[in-house]
């Protein structure tokens, strides 16, 4: 297959990032523009996020934040009022929401169908879907070439790249363990039909947001047997909180970019020891700092990007990705039953012993699970990457990882840098693919200017101004 269009875009990747590049040209557009959205395995416009099918899987955000326009702030409450799950509640309880995220899935869907599918005044006059995995994007003379693993290709003036969450980094071993039955590799993938109906053990790797939806569905599961979580720091993720003004936080007047690393690290510590001694919950700070992370990023040296990451990254997640305070309490009276517990300690190698698997960890006996789910968080070395996609535009020199190496580098507008620094005229990236760029890159409240962004740039449109001020700014993002 084959398409030429003096004005089109093919977008990689259906998930939130990919589905809403194309739903903002739909919207900015002045000219006719042909789209081709390409994606593979999971369901179109849903992602790893929102194409689970778990109910007891729940946004990690307030419905309140949800919104996947960066100008419509209230879009994603206004659509869950057509539901009549959500048509009643009074409107402060529909804000501090924390929604099923196959109800969000729902939500993209609704909106790929009514920009994208639907011919008519507010969609596209042509898109074209395709299913199926990207794996070369070659530069010709007036466009770029996207070639899919079937043979298929795609020609296009401009390439987006919103190719998402990768699968968690494998262990040493890992490969033998594909076929085994016990390993779960990917926990975004349903596993639950693999538990052994007599019951056992099941061993949680990892301690973050994926650790707590296994959790969660063990539980919705009526799971009788044990489980163990084991993660370096067996830290589980807080709930969140409804937070009180603190309005010394910023310091007024104060410039965050200029502090430092040791001065940010400093002037939060003080804040959080001052909120402690009020007897409020310090997390409140890494809100407030929301809309200032990625500025404050960027203005970090290298060095100290790569100390923020081995001292404080793991303090930093624990209080910055939050769950909802209802799953937070199952999952602790999990944990105080004793039903589940947690294990400090890093893991070496997973290695099958028949049926079973044993997860071998540094300076500590071995865990020996049923069932052991890979629940580490998405794989973040760029140059590790499992993509055939993302490895080849690496040997090709299209793109150059980033300082830190998890991810690529572009420009301000999104437009990709390749080996030699300069600005590609064709491609442009998003999303996670940003992480040592902006580090504040995977969550919605971000995604959506993000996606705005790139269809700013595709055609030549003004930046969105930032409408609103930060404090009002953090009520929409948290
Ligand atoms: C389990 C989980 C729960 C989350 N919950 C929340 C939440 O509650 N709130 C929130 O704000 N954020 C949440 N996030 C953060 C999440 O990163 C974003 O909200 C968002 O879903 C990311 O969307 P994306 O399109 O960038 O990536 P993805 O959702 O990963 O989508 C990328 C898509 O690209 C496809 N693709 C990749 N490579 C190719 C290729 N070569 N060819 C064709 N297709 C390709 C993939 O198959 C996938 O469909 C969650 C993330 C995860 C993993």
């Amino acid at each position: 297959m084959s398409s030429t269009h003096a004005e089109s875009v093919a977008i990689i990747g259906g998930g939130f990032s990919g589905v809403m590049t194309g739903v903002n040209l739909a919207r900015l557009r002045a000219r006719p523009l042909h789209l081709t959205l390409i994606n593979q395995s999971r369901p179109l416009g849903r992602g790893a996020a929102y194409g689970t099918r778990r109910p007891e899987h729940l946004l990690n955000v307030a419905a309140r934040n949800m919104s996947a326009f960066p100008d419509q702030p209230d879009h994603f409450l206004q659509w869950l009022r057509t539901r009549f799950e959500y048509e009643d509640l009074p409107e402060a309880e529909l804000r501090g929401k924390f929604v099923p995220r196959r109800v969000y899935g729902d939500y993209l869907s609704n909106l790929l169908r009514e920009h994208l599918r639907t011919p008519g005044a507010v969609s596209l006059e042509q898109t074209t879907f395709l299913e199926g995995e990207v794996v070369a994007v070659q530069a010709e003379r007036r466009h770029a070439r996207v070639q899919l693993a079937d043979g298929r290709e795609v020609r296009a003036t401009k390439v987006v790249l919103a190719t998402g969450n990768e699968a968690p980094a494998g262990f040493p071993g890992e490969a033998e363990l594909a076929a085994h039955p016990g390993w779960v590799g990917n926990p975004w993938v349903a596993w639950e039909d693999r538990l052994p109906a007599g019951g056992g053990n099941v061993v949680v790797l990892g301690t973050g947001l994926s650790a707590v939806d296994a959790l969660l569905t063990l539980q919705a599961r009526n799971w009788t047997g044990t489980v163990q979580v084991v993660s370096r720091h067996a830290r589980l993720p807080e709930a969140h909180f409804r937070g009180i003004a603190n309005p010394e936080f910023p310091p007024p007047g104060v410039d965050l970019t200029s502090l430092g690393l040791t001065g940010l690290v400093a002037l939060m510590e003080r804040h959080c020891a001052r909120l402690r001694a009020q007897g409020a919950n310090p997390a409140i700070v890494v809100d407030q700092l929301r809309p200032h992370t990625q500025r404050i990023w960027r203005h970090l040296s290298t060095a100290e990007k790569r100390e923020f990451i081995r001292d404080h990254a793991a303090r930093w997640n624990v209080q910055r990705h939050r769950i909802a305070p209802e799953i937070h309490a199952e999952i602790t009276a999990a944990v105080n039953s004793g039903r589940v517990s947690l294990e400090a300690a890093r893991v070496e190698r997973v290695v099958a012993e028949g049926p079973r698997l044993r997860v071998e960890l540094s300076g500590r006996e071995p865990l020996i699970g049923d069932l052991v789910i890979n629940a580490t968080g998405p794989q973040t070395r760029f140059t590790e990457t499992r993509s055939v996609l993302l490895q080849n535009l690496l040997r090709t020199g299209l793109v150059v990882p980033d300082e830190l190496d998890l991810g690529l580098r572009v420009d301000e507008d999104h437009t990709v840098l390749d080996r030699s620094g300069a600005r590609s005229p064709f491609l442009l990236a998003l999303g996670p693919l940003l992480r040592g760029t902006l580090w504040e890159t995977i969550a919605v409240p971000e995604l959506r200017g993000q996606a705005r962004r790139v269809a700013e740039t595709i055609l030549d449109h003004p930046p969105l101004a930032d409408t609103l001020p930060p404090l009002v700014m953090m009520e929409y993002m948290i």
